[in-house]
């Protein structure tokens, strides 16, 4: 038998390939299956990977200045994390990461295409997104950088020029939410917290002990507590009915908000602060920011979701004896979340050997 700690996007995918491949699985949730994933605005960039480098040149003051114009905060910063940081600020990785990256974003945009055509109870769309930026000309030179090689142009929105990103897909990630819960029918779902982990079993915090040939730990930012430098990068997912419906998908990082229009709602999603609390602070600013584009907002579903980043904004996939870490996808989680739970389903099962995504980067000087 197999455990899956965590039940967000990675670990409902971890689940799905294990139990595809014949594992009896158990997937352990501490609180509602996706609570904090379903945050997420939907749009996936499998040729984007620009907004996850956190550790590149210019990334720290543009940060700082967001903490100085109120758009983003931190509340609380683990030294470990902040040390790794500053140790991998401006380090670029080893080419062959990107073709790695990119063959796991192809090999998600596949999956999802592949869970449409089956039913399209998602609303997967191919669309571009606009993206509302300060400076189009620094964008289209950072874009023109991006290892992925994302496909786009300058267009106009709102009386602005903007970048239209054209290889967007968009999903509902609370309808994909409930589809992959629904395709988990053989696998065992148990509400409980892991607290603790030793060979071949996990221990819940109500004492309960049970044993497995492997465990895989897709449990987000909380993957911090096995040693793996990860933090909680917070913000909102909110779906709301509005009294203006946007034609399109817009990402402004501008007002620092992206809305996303669905057929029963419109997903409003906000904020990057470093933030391991759940209570709703920096929500206001958000929904105020939205108004522009949406008009008046009737919110009736409220999620805070704990985007995991490492330092270096790349994830970790990694075995070590029998138990799998599978985390850090930071921005990208649903983008990668097809890839990220087959590499760990497999490496749980011995089908393949480490990944270049070991956390052991981070110790290398
Ligand atoms: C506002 C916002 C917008 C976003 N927009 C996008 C987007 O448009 N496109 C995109 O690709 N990505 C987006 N993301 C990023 C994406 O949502 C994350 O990368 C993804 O959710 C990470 O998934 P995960 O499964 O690794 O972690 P999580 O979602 O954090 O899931 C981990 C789960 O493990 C559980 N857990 C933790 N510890 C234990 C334990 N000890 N025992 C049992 N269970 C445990 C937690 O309760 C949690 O449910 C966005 C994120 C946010 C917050």
């Amino acid at each position: 038998m197999y455990v899956v700690v965590g039940g967000g996007v990675v670990g409902l995918f971890t689940a799905y390939y294990l139990s595809r491949e014949g594992a009896d699985v158990v997937l352990i949730e501490a609180e509602s299956l996706a609570h904090s994933s379903r945050a997420a605005a939907g749009v996936l960039e499998f040729t984007k990977f620009e907004l996850n480098r956190i550790n590149v040149r210019g990334y720290a003051s543009r940060y700082l200045k967001m903490i100085i114009n109120g758009k983003a905060a931190i509340r609380r910063i683990d030294p470990l994390w902040l040390l790794t940081y500053l140790k991998v600020y401006g380090r670029d990785p080893d080419p062959s990461v990107w073709t790695f990256m990119s063959e796991m974003a192809q090999f998600s945009k596949r999956e999802y295409f592949r869970l449409a055509e089956e039913s399209n109870d998602f609303e997967l769309r191919e669309e571009p997104v606009f993206e509302v930026v300060e400076d189009v000309e620094k964008e289209v030179e950072a874009l023109k950088k991006d290892p992925l090689r994302p496909r786009f142009e300058v267009g106009e929105l709102d009386g602005r020029q903007v970048i239209v990103y054209l290889d967007a897909v968009i999903v509902s990630t609370d309808l994909l939410a409930e589809r992959l819960s629904r395709e988990l029918k053989n696998v065992r779902i148990l509400k409980g917290r892991v607290a603790h982990y030793g060979d071949g079993y996990v221990v819940l915090e109500d004492g309960s002990k049970i044993e497995a040939e492997g465990v895989v730990f897709s449990s987000g930012w909380w993957c911090r507590k096995l040693g793996i430098p990860v933090a909680p990068l917070k913000g909102y997912g909110v779906r709301a009915t509005t009294s203006k419906r946007p034609s399109r998908a817009i990402a402004d990082f501008v007002r620092g908000v992206f809305v996303v229009p669905f057929t029963k709602w419109v997903k409003i999603t906000g904020r990057f602060d470093v933030d391991p609390y759940g209570d709703l602070k920096y929500l206001p600013p958000v929904l105020e920011a939205a108004r522009h584009w949406a008009g008046d907002i009737n919110a009736f579903d409220i999620a805070v979701g704990f985007r995991p980043c490492t330092p270096d904004g790349l994830p970790v996939l990694e075995k070590r004896g029998g138990v799998v870490i599978a985390t850090g996808t930071c921005r990208l989680g649903w983008t990668y979340g097809p890839a990220m739970g087959k590499i760990a389903a497999e490496l749980a099962l011995g089908k393949r050997g480490d990944s270049p995504l070991s956390a052991r980067r981070f110790a290398a000087r």
